[in-house]
């Protein structure tokens, strides 16, 4: 009777085992995109004995969805921005901007430019565009001018936030890795990075954006400099190289 109890106990246990990996195996193997993934069963017998050492889930990493980075060539159409002679802003930051958008491309970084040719585009349409498509980081060109000729070198604005941020890269950071970059490798003066809180196109920005404004036309040196295709190569190709760094800073702390 006793060795008849037994074996009942034993076959019930058996079942209920049986039972009990079927479920986990099951809940493991379905993920959040409702597609149903099969797991060998030694990844799964792995994840089962880290389950059972109470293992502690480690922090989750901010998703930011594909790192889309928007590069936006101020100016176009009937706004030239700034002028010299025949030295039009709208066509020496298309030229840099397209030629930043092929130094990704082969960065393999997906990118969007706002114009590729010469149009007019208001201010928030642009970064109306940028925040539609969850780009990841928002970079707007433009060249610089003042009354004062003196005046010249680099310089990159930003929106004055505490909590904008993609990932783990904040809109400060974001500005301090580009200037920081540009300063370094082209070796031109540079005033750092500036508070620019009432700018339409880093106002209404939903993720790090910048204004870079690269260089004076009212600068004889600048314009020098700005008006050779080698230094547009070179600078184009720095702030790649600068764009580079801080898409990976998104997801590493
Ligand atoms: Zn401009």
């Amino acid at each position: 009777m006793i060795r008849k109890y037994l074996f009942i106990a034993f076959v019930f246990t058996f079942i209920l085992t049986i039972f009990s990996n079927f479920f986990t195996l099951e809940t493991l193997g379905s993920f959040s995109d409702g597609q149903s993934h099969s797991l060998s069963s030694k990844t799964a017998q792995t994840i089962r004995n880290v389950k059972s050492t109470n293992y502690k889930v480690p922090e989750a990493v901010p998703f930011v969805g594909p790192k889309l980075v928007v590069i936006d060539p101020g100016h176009g159409g009937k706004d030239p921005g700034a002028l010299f002679g025949s030295l039009q802003e709208k066509d020496i930051v298309l030229d840099i901007s397209l030629r930043v958008q092929n130094t990704l491309k082969a960065l393999n970084i997906p990118t969007y430019i706002t114009r590729s040719d010469d149009r007019f585009l208001e201010l928030k349409e642009r970064i109306n565009t940028a925040n539609q498509m969850n780009a990841a980081l928002f970079v707007s060109i433009h060249n610089n001018s003042m009354t004062n000729p003196f005046a010249s070198g680099i310089m990159t604005l930003y929106y004055p936030s505490e909590t904008l941020a993609s990932g783990f890269l904040t809109e400060k950071e974001f500005a301090l890795t580009i200037q920081n970059h540009l300063e370094k490798s082209l070796n031109i003066f540079g005033h750092g990075i500036i508070e620019r809180p009432n700018l339409a196109v880093l106002r209404y920005a939903k993720m790090p954006s910048l204004v870079l404004e690269l260089g004076f036309l009212s600068n004889s040196n600048d314009r020098l400099l700005l008006a050779s295709e080698e230094f547009r190569e070179k600078a184009s190709k720095s702030i790649a190289e600068a764009i580079q760094i801080s898409v990976m800073k998104i997801s590493v702390e």
